[in-house]
């Protein structure tokens, strides 16, 4: 069912704490933490503790949800003092999504091009 937890998915282990990660902020609906394989010199993983698949379905399933993580994707680039960032949702594998748990990139601390390629 939307938004419960599953027993298969990375991020929602990240959420029960079972599989490590390197956590920068954590709210009652939300956590961040870092990407494993940093594309840039910030790349943190904003992402909804309950678990829906992808950006999309976040916004349809539980859309104050979605506005949690967007503003704490705000709040981490405050913390990382990141002065220009990007936020992405690759949402879909031909987007580049491989984990199917709705999480928002923040990237900054380098230059990056527009448009990304
Ligand atoms: P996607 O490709 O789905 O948009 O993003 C998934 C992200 O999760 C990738 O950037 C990948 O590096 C990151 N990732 C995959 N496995 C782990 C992990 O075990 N821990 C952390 N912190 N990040 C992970
Ligand atoms: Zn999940």
């Amino acid at each position: 069912m939307a938004g419960e937890p599953q027993d298969d998915c990375l991020f929602c282990k990240i959420v029960d704490g079972s599989i490590p990660a390197t956590i920068v902020r954590e709210t009652e609906t939300t956590v961040a933490f870092r990407d494993i394989n940093p594309q840039a010199p910030t790349h943190v993983l904003v992402i909804p503790k309950a678990h829906h698949k992808d950006a999309a379905a976040l916004a349809a399933e539980a859309p104050g949800l979605a506005a949690d993580v967007l503003r704490e994707t705000q709040a981490v680039a405050d913390e990382e003092q990141l002065e220009s960032y990007r936020i992405v949702f690759n949402t879909g594998g031909g987007a580049g999504q491989t984990v199917w748990h709705a999480h928002a990139h923040v990237l900054g601390g380098r230059g990056l091009a527009w448009p990304p390629g």
